[in-house]
């Protein structure tokens, strides 16, 4: 089955076409065709687009928005030109697997789309009014372009993380406002999470109820999952993307009081700091520079900068605190996971965060931090009690295989 995987933002989309199948699944051996980006929706978008491990394509084209980006994208992949041979015509797309951000309380699992889905995941748009509005127009598009007869699947951030207790998804509110709002913390990444925590178990040859570990997903935007039994009992994020964990532009944990006293002290509204928080905070806040680890860390070496190395630290601070609450709040765990840009590829990040956690047995293996770089592979010592992780994340693999299990109605085990 050849499933296009879209991962659609304001002005981003992600794509992949992946064919897969229940034996294909099973062996490990999904087959990747292609896969490419397209940034700048709604003007001149820019579109990278490789086939197989063949060098990237790079086009332009005036894109107004997700429907017209889908369109120039079937199109281009099915015509002559773009070298795909697998994909003739668009009824060579045979299944659409769709990253949907949030589910709330509704979806646990992935789902295959119908009226009542949509109509289900257009109520969350409450919880999540800059995502879910792109999300459900990637997926009419899709329909309109492809037909009601094509399967489309949504797989949501948030369900891997239906399975947080009461005590660690409500807020110390009062509780009508969960009742009346459902105000309470879903957490995000969940695809991710689930992800790593398969590719974990399965290096390990473990079976589920014995995957305790904690997962680090250290992107632009970051999150820790704490994983008991198989199943997150906490997460980072809350009922935004923006609780936890320091990001790229968000500042994760604040005092919610900060909230009013910018307001007053800078003449500011409660959506201009929502703005502030989750767009101008974070290690491009406190840096003045970038929101880019990697320029970081290039900056820190050539300059020194006090603010970029205050940046740096505050972010591997927040990390390994979490770190720290989460072996309390497990009853201890056997391995920390880290994925994400950074996570898979700064060994530096990884030492930092690191760094004074031997009271919980953890020891990093100095080389095989260095050279686990964007690669899976064991990163502690080999007397290491608390065992240390790095592995690259796919969440569009993860989408795809959904897709398929979900048409073929087969329960996902993962
Ligand atoms: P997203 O959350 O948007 O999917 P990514 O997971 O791709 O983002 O992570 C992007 C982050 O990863 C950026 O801050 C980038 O600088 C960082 N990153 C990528 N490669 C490296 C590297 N070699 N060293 C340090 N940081 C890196």
């Amino acid at each position: 089955m050849n499933v296009l995987v879209v991962n659609s933002g304001s002005s981003t989309l992600k794509f992949q076409v992946i064919a897969t199948d229940l034996e294909r699944i099973g062996e490990d051996k999904d087959d990747r065709i292609c896969r490419g980006e397209v940034e700048g929706i709604g003007g001149e978008a820019i579109i990278r687009i490789r086939y197989r491990s063949y060098p990237s394509r790079t086009l332009t084209a005036p894109l107004r928005d997700i429907s017209a980006t889908l369109e120039y994208l079937l199109r281009y992949i099915a015509s002559d030109q773009s070298g795909v041979p697998e994909i003739r015509s668009t009824a060579d797309v045979n299944a659409v697997g769709h990253r949907v951000v949030h589910g709330g309380e509704m979806f646990k699992e992935s789902t295959l789309i119908d009226d009542r889905v949509l109509k289900g995941i257009e109520d969350c748009i409450d919880l999540a009014p800059l995502h879910n509005p792109t999300n459900i127009k990637g997926i009419q598009a899709a329909r309109e372009l492809l037909g009601k007869d094509v399967p489309q699947v949504a797989v949501f951030d948030t369900s891997f993380h239906h399975s947080l207790p009461e005590q660690a998804y409500l807020y110390a509110v009062p509780y009508h406002l969960y009742r009346r709002h459902r105000i309470r913390r879903y957490g995000f990444h969940g695809t991710s999470h689930r992800y790593v925590a398969f590719r974990y178990r399965a290096t390990r040859g473990l079976p589920r109820e014995q995957t305790n570990i904690i997962t680090l997903h250290l992107g632009n935007g970051c999150s820790a999952a704490a994983i008991k039994g198989g199943f997150p009992v906490d997460t980072s994020m809350g009922m935004t993307p923006l609780e936890g964990l320091v990001m790229g532009t968000r500042s994760g944990d604040v005092d919610p009081a900060v909230v009013s006293i910018i307001a007053r002290k800078e003449g500011l509204s409660a959506s201009d700091i929502d703005m502030l928080l989750n767009t101008q905070s974070g290690l491009l806040g406190i840096s003045g520079l970038t929101n880019d680890m990697r320029e970081l860390q290039a900056e820190l070496q050539e300059h020194d900068d006090r603010r970029v190395r205050l940046a740096i630290e505050i972010f591997c601070y927040r990390a390994r605190k979490y770190i720290g609450a989460y072996l309390a709040a497990m009853g201890g765990a056997d391995a920390v996971v880290f994925t994400g840009g950074i996570g898979e590829n700064s060994p530096d990040v990884r030492a930092r965060i690191c760094t004074g956690m031997e009271w919980a047995g953890l020891q990093l293996d100095a080389a095989k931090n260095q050279e686990t770089v964007g690669r899976e592979g064991r990163i502690s010592t080999d007397d290491s009690k608390l065992l240390a992780y790095a592995i690259p994340t796919d969440e569009e693999l993860l989408i795809a295989r959904d897709t398929v299990r979900v048409i073929l109605g087969v329960p996902h085990p993962s």
